[in-house]
């Protein structure tokens, strides 16, 4: 879960160096990163969950809110099908 979470954050630093310099392939890696990140973080939480078992779903821990939490970024600011619209467009203009 360490891994994949900390494989989602360099993408997103990858991204958000190529938006600051105005890269040609910007758009592509800023809608990598928000599809990689938001699909890898439901799926980490997820399993956090589960580990927890029965109190995991309980909100006498917060790793439920946080399983909430995390299932509308798959949504929000542009679904992750979009998102793959997005990169597969970009790619077949190269
Ligand atoms: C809590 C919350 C807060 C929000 N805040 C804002 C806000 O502040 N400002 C704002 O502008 N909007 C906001 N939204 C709206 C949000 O951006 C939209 O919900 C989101 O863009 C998806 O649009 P939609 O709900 O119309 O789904 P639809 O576009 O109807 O999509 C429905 C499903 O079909 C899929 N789909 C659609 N088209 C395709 C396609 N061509 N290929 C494959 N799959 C496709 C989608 O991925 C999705 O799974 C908010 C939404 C929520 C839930």
């Amino acid at each position: 879960m360490e891994t994949e979470l900390q494989a989602a954050r360099t993408l997103l630093y990858a991204a958000a160096v190529k938006v600051t310099d105005n890269a040609p392939d910007k758009t592509r890696f800023a809608a990598m990163a928000k599809r990689f990140a938001t699909d890898t973080g439901s799926s980490v939480v997820d399993r956090a969950l589960q580990l927890h078992g029965g109190y995991g779903y309980l909100m006498d821990y917060p790793v439920e809110r946080f399983w909430r939490d995390l299932r509308v970024h798959s949504i929000l600011e542009g679904t992750n099908q979009v998102m793959r619209m997005i990169i597969a467009r970009d790619m077949l203009r190269d």
